[in-house]
């Protein structure tokens, strides 16, 4: 691959960016993917038959720029009205739409010294100034550090990469504390076992909640996410997105998230199956030497006691099997592993058995 890294028509920004860089996808061999939290089970069978019925001649026409038929599906299946749900394509786009609305400020956005690497990019996009707040040694946020942030806050619940939760009620404190600036709360992995702050909505008006249907919902590839929250946010957003893309949802997309709404009861037996293979694989990594922290997420997040995280993570790139490893300050030690299904779970751990012999 060449990388270019200058060139004079580059405007003074692009040159300083440092772009995000996602976990791999694979496009030669075949690997057990337990890299990108992705889910390991089919989307809702609804899905296929709106893909099977899905009239082509319907891409003549642009969307609808307002997704009304997918806003409203989601306002009723959250109890909200329809002017406090926004969607967009990922949630990594209405993140970024969220940042521009809401943190160009004069103070500094807050969020975790360990968090979702994303955070930092985008603050480099839009010039937003922040500053790092560290988990303590369990890896858990110091609450008392986000007192008064002026300049905004956002926070993974469960976050990322280590999993951990925080009750609802910590976030209430949070936005009590903070009514001046506006508390996101990235709800990727919410569903896996953390409490949403959801209902929060209606007394908070700083609070937005992001949550996306790539997890939960068994559809990275769709790209598909959203923001939740009181009106004058939800229209701050509205009016990033419509300086920007009048159409980032595609009329498959909208239909195709309706369908995954609709079907609560194969939605749950999915989360419920990760949930078990996450207390199975947590259980037989501590038997093989790691230390695992509690995860709510559809993953965990896993130190070896003494075999170095680095090469364990070659060592099962070799064995055919892609986890997460960041070569990063404090979490090097560490390796992120997506859940898979309940086989792929089997494999991985009887490769980590054979690697760590
Ligand atoms: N937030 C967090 C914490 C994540 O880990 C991810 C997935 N990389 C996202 C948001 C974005 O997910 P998506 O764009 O697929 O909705």
């Amino acid at each position: 691959m060449t990388t270019v890294d200058r060139s004079p028509y580059w405007s003074d920004i692009v040159s300083r960016l440092d772009p995000y860089v996602p976990g791999e996808q694979p496009r030669d061999q075949q690997y057990i993917k337990l890299n990108t939290n992705e889910s390991p089970y089919p989307p809702a069978p609804g899905v296929a038959r709106v893909l099977a019925e899905f009239d082509s001649d319907a891409l003549r026409r642009y969307p609808d720029p307002e997704s009304r038929a997918l806003v409203d599906a989601l306002a009723a299946y959250h109890g909200l009205a329809r002017e406090q749900v926004f969607v967009g394509n990922g949630s990594d786009e209405v993140l970024a739409h969220a940042f521009h609305a809401f943190f160009q400020q004069t103070e500094p956005l807050l969020f975790p010294d360990i968090s979702y690497s994303f955070y930092p990019v985008y603050c480099g996009l839009y010039r937003i100034d922040y500053v790092t707040v560290p988990l303590d040694d369990n890896f858990e946020i110091v609450f008392a550090d986000y007192r008064r942030a002026n300049g905004g806050i956002i926070l993974p619940n469960p976050n990322a990469p280590t999993g951990i939760a925080l009750a609802q009620s910590a976030i209430r404190e949070l936005l009590a504390d903070n009514p001046e600036s506006v508390v996101i709360v990235d709800e990727a992995y919410v569903d896996f076992g953390a409490e949403t702050s959801v209902p929060l909505i209606e007394e908070f008006a700083n609070l937005l909640v992001v949550q996306t249907f790539s997890k939960s919902r068994n559809l990275a590839g769709l790209r598909l996410g959203c923001a939740l929250g009181q009106a004058p946010l939800i229209e701050g957003l509205k009016r990033i997105k419509n300086s920007f893309n009048s159409y980032p949802v595609n009329q498959l997309t909208s239909a195709i998230g309706i369908a995954a709404l609709a079907d609560d009861a194969y939605f749950r037996d999915c989360r419920d199956r990760i949930v078990v293979s996450r207390a199975r694989v947590g259980k037989a990594l501590d038997q093989l030497g790691f230390e695992v922290l509690s995860s709510h997420a559809n993953f965990v997040f896993a130190r070896h006691r003494e075999r170095d995280a680095g090469d364990i993570n070659r060592a099962l790139r070799e064995a055919g099997i892609l986890v997460r490893y960041f070569d990063k300050p404090r979490i090097n030690g560490f390796l992120r592993i997506s859940i898979g299904s309940e086989d792929e779970c089997d494999t991985l751990l009887a490769a980590l058995a054979q690697i760590l012999a």
